[in-house]
């Protein structure tokens, strides 16, 4: 892409930015209006409740501006609809603020509108509205995502009580390697690198999971930050100790062909960043409901450790000793 004279110069208006690109993403959420108006309307159903999320993704801090712009779009949609899926919500329809710096061009703008598109249809929702303006740069994109819940029904992060089983959704550690793999460390062969960069660049929030786990789980969180770390929040607001197991973490084969199959390969898949998946514990008497929400969902979940009176998170290995980790999770400060 080229990066002089400033692509800004060929782009269209802010109103036919958006009349051209955002509100054909508008058309089938009547409460849009097109775009044309001020704000939007959404008409919650009697009996549901509003689950509201939102994320930034910041040029040089989530993603690079070489990175393809319909992913980036997805990427920005989907952390989002993470965050509602970790809730047991249904999602409805998203706001979007776009902060664009001069090298983002009309060319940029169309493919990040085409990856929103298609993910839209993907999940079924609409663009709701939002706003638009010029940075000198870095340029970012926040979504917000709305979804609903029946009444009283998300799961939240407190509720997890000792006895209960801490699980994982899917595999942790492949968005983590990904990155690693972006930033040039060179190990495994083609197939194995494409299919981690992947995983880091196109998040699957697992939205039929978090609804399946409503009821079911006592308290829940999508892992963005580092299975250990995310953990840790549900400790601490539980008020109570995670111990994971670390031999049963789930692993994909990409992972282990990529860092060898090892301790330090597992501590470092359960404090990657970017897994999206949904970390949750429940009773231990539900094993079975909890194999219903997988089975109902299409969605693997295994079983990683157990929740104990006291605080923090443990990391323990085959013997139960305890494994030191540098850091539990990402953090921006
Ligand atoms: P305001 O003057 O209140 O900032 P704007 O002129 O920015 O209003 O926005 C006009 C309409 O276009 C509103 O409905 C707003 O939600 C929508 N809009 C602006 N930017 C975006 C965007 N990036 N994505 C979706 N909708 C947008
Ligand atoms: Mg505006």
């Amino acid at each position: 892409m080229a990066r002089t004279p400033p692509e800004e110069d060929r782009r269209p208006g802010e109103f036919e930015l958006i009349s051209r690109y955002f509100a054909p993403l508008a058309s089938k959420v009547p409460g849009a209006l097109g775009l044309g108006d001020d704000a939007a309307l959404l008409t919650p159903l009697p009996g549901t409740e509003l689950v509201l999320t939102t994320d930034v993704l910041i040029e040089s801090v989530h993603f690079l501006r070489d990175d393809p712009p319909d992913t980036i779009a997805r990427k920005a949609l989907r952390v989002n609809l993470s965050d509602l899926a970790a809730k047991g919500a249904q999602p409805a329809g998203y706001l979007l603020v776009l902060a664009l710096a001069p090298w983002a061009g009309t060319e940029w703008i169309e493919r990040f509108a085409y990856g929103l598109g298609a993910d839209q249809n993907r999940y079924g929702i609409g663009l709701l509205g939002g706003d638009t303006a010029a940075t000198p740069g870095p340029l970012s994109v926040a979504i917000t995502a709305i979804g609903t819940v029946p009444a009283g029904a998300m799961l939240k992060r407190s509720g997890a009580k000792p006895g209960d089983i801490v699980f994982v959704s899917g595999t942790i550690g492949d968005a983590g390697a990904g990155l690693d793999i972006l930033r040039g460390r060179a190990a495994g062969g083609e197939t194995v690198r494409s299919a981690l960069i992947a995983r880091y660049r196109l998040p699957e929030p697992r939205l039929s999971l978090g609804r399946a786990l409503r009821g079911r789980a006592s308290a829940a969180l999508d892992v963005s930050d580092g299975l250990l770390g995310d953990l840790g929040h549900i400790a601490e607001v539980s008020g109570v100790a995670i111990v994971v197991e670390a031999s049963c973490l789930p692993l994909s084969t990409e992972l282990v062909r990529f860092y060898g199959e090892s301790m330090e390969t597992r501590s470092t898949a359960a404090t990657a960043g970017d897994d999206y998946e949904i970390a949750f514990t429940a009773p231990a008497s539900s094993a079975a409901e909890i194999e219903a929400a997988a089975a109902e969902s299409g969605t693997p979940v295994t079983a990683i450790g157990r929740v104990e009176a006291g605080q923090g998170v443990r990391l323990l290995d085959a013997a139960g000793v305890q494994i030191p980790v540098r850091r539990a999770g990402y953090t921006h400060f």
